[in-house]
């Protein structure tokens, strides 16, 4: 199998809140569709393999070509299993959290 061209992730986390137990909100982290979180206006990425820093891409992007999001530092993508740096590794590295997570 070919190794991909270009980082494209469909997937990421975004922050929300919801209620906790005994009053209040707390923070958690979904998984969700880039495209359907920029129409919601989430406005906290990461990404959800690694917890990296992700930019969001493509989202001017014509109808049939979703926006989609890359890790902002390219190390994270190195040990991302979403990474291309990951994916065209040829050394048998293991996959790591990002250096620099999103909390
Ligand atoms: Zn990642």
């Amino acid at each position: 199998m070919a190794a991909p061209e270009k980082e494209k992730m469909y997937d990421m986390e975004v922050k929300r809140r919801r209620v906790k137990e005994g009053g209040g909100y707390e923070p958690f982290w979904k998984v969700k569709k880039v495209a359907d979180a920029l129409v919601d206006g989430d406005t906290e990425f990461r990404c959800k393999d690694c917890r990296g820093e992700v930019k969001v891409l493509g989202k001017t992007s014509k109808a049939g070509a979703p926006a989609y999001v890359e890790h902002k530092h390219t190390a994270d993508g190195d040990f991302c299993p979403s990474g291309l740096g990951f994916k065209r590794a040829t050394d048998g590295r293991v996959t790591r959290w990002s250096e620099k997570p999103v909390a």
